[in-house]
């Protein structure tokens, strides 16, 4: 029987030591995750992460191995992202239990990603602005930062005990349009600066944190797809009104 923890995938991005690749597979499978994907892994496939991943090869052996992040969270209608410290931006978050209960909630419906980042770096401001919520286990603060697969098993966890209290993952609130994928919402925020250039509001020369903080607001009030559709349309019309005004001008 297809269960909600099949919409839900791990994503690791970049990773250097294929060992953690496998401790994290096996962290996954112990805790009823088998969709594994992996962000162009320095070494992979890799006998220490078969090793590593014990009995959960099979995890491995059907992970999905892409070259960006885009690619493995496009179709995502939920993307969590995780930090081991603070970034610049402040961005919506959820403590690891809110992760656990947010995304079994949402699997129910769409699917959903958790994502992690480089041993030595983390997730890029980039690949964090990509994420709908963010996700930091709160461990010592004079030394936060948990091995990957160590992260992994926390989160997965998490996952697991909103699971088991939903039991069978069934229980999901209801909305009438689905929320935008991931891939749906970027091609929103090229079509928003575009536009705004276009105005003369925005120069991509001088961006400063302008689009930053408008993601941050479109992520907060999380569109779904019919109002990311009318909001292209707005974006259109407002693309027209300047051409036409350009095109007055010029006469
Ligand atoms: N030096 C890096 C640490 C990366 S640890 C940095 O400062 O960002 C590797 C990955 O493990 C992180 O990208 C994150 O996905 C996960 N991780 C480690 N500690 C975490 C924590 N306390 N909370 C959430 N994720 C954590």
């Amino acid at each position: 029987m297809k269960s909600v923890l099949d919409n839900v995938r791990v994503v690791l991005v970049n990773t250097s030591h294929p060992g953690n690749i496998g401790a994290a597979a096996r962290a996954m499978k112990n805790m009823g995750l088998t969709r594994l994907y992996l962000v162009d892994p320095k070494h992979f496939p890799a006998e220490r992460a078969v090793w590593r991943a014990a009995n959960a090869a099979d995890v491995l052996a059907n992970a999905v191995v892409v070259d960006t992040l885009e690619e493995a969270i496009g179709d995502c209608g939920l993307v969590v992202g995780t930090s081991a410290r603070d970034r610049r931006i402040p961005w919506p978050a959820l403590s690891p239990r809110e992760c656990g209960e947010t995304v079994c909630r949402e699997a129910g419906q769409h699917e959903v990603a958790i994502v992690f980042g480089r041993e030595d770096r983390g997730l890029t401001n980039d690949e964090l602005q990509c994420c709908t919520y963010h996700v930091h286990i709160p461990a010592n603060p004079d030394y936060s930062s948990l091995n990957l697969a160590a992260a992994v098993q926390v989160l997965c966890y998490e996952v697991r005990v909103a699971y088991l209290a939903i039991a069978g993952g069934d229980d999901v609130g209801g909305w009438d349009v689905p929320p935008a994928k991931t891939a749906e919402l970027e091609l929103y925020y090229r079509h928003l600066e575009e536009a705004l250039t276009d105005l003369g509001f925005h120069d991509p020369d001088n961006p400063r944190q302008t689009m930053a903080r408008l993601r941050r607001l479109f992520v907060r009030i999380r569109p779904d797809t019919m109002e990311l559709s009318i909001m292209r349309g707005v974006l259109t019309a407002i693309q027209n009104a300047v051409h036409r005004l350009d095109k007055s001008s010029e006469k």
